[in-house]
């Protein structure tokens, strides 16, 4: 595969954006909203990850042109019965705050022995017409202190499963080879480049 592919991540968020662009070989270009100069809020209105994720490539799609990709992720607790799961963004209540969401977690965890969680990634490509759905899970636990400044979201509270550091402790590299999202696009990238060899 040697032509430059081009395609929008249907994301504001910079660092995920960054995440990506680090994933994917440099055949693959990847643009922001920011770079078609779409600037209005898509809002999640959807009740599953999928559902989330297609909604905001559709809109981009539809309305701009370009081939486009869109992720939705949760973090899903045992314990709390897949909570936070869809409303990961929102745990705390408008507007999303990721400190609020981590206080409101250690507290719906506290005194709870079972700390088993998973950040799922679900990937919507739309391509020549068609819609592709990509998943990406990571396995572990959630501690009860935060640990780490790195990455974003629940990272300081997020040990992966066989590893002893949280995900804010470790290297975007290191985070990127084992993480929901990069397991994902790790699926979407062997999709491209079948797809175009
Ligand atoms: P999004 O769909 O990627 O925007 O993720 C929704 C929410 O899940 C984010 O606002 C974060 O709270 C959380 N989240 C997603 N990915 C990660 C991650 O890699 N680390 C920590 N939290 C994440």
């Amino acid at each position: 595969m040697s032509k430059i592919m081009e395609f929008v991540f249907a994301t504001n968020n910079l660092h995920k954006l960054t995440e990506v662009q680090n994933i994917v070989p440099t055949t693959i270009k990847i643009v922001s909203l920011k770079q078609i100069n779409c600037f209005e809020d898509i809002v999640e209105t959807e009740t599953t990850l999928e559902g989330n994720a297609k909604l905001k490539a559709v809109h981009v799609k539809s309305n701009y042109g370009y081939s486009c990709f869109a992720d939705d992720t949760g973090l899903e607790v045992e314990s709390l019965d897949g909570k936070p799961g869809v409303y990961s963004a929102r745990y705390a209540g408008e507007p999303a705050n990721a400190e609020n969401n981590i206080d409101k977690l250690l507290l719906a965890l506290n005194g709870k022995t079972n700390r088993k969680a998973q950040f799922r990634t679900s990937i919507c490509l739309l391509l020549e017409d068609k819609e592709y759905f990509f998943d990406g899970i990571c396995k572990g636990e959630i501690i009860s202190e935060r640990r780490g400044t790195n990455g974003f979201g629940y990272d300081p509270v997020f040990v992966p499963e066989g590893y002893t550091t949280t995900f804010a402790e470790m290297t975007d590299e290191e985070k990127n080879k084992i993480s929901h999202r990069g397991l994902a696009i790790q699926k979407l990238t062997n999709f491209l480049q079948n797809y175009f060899d």
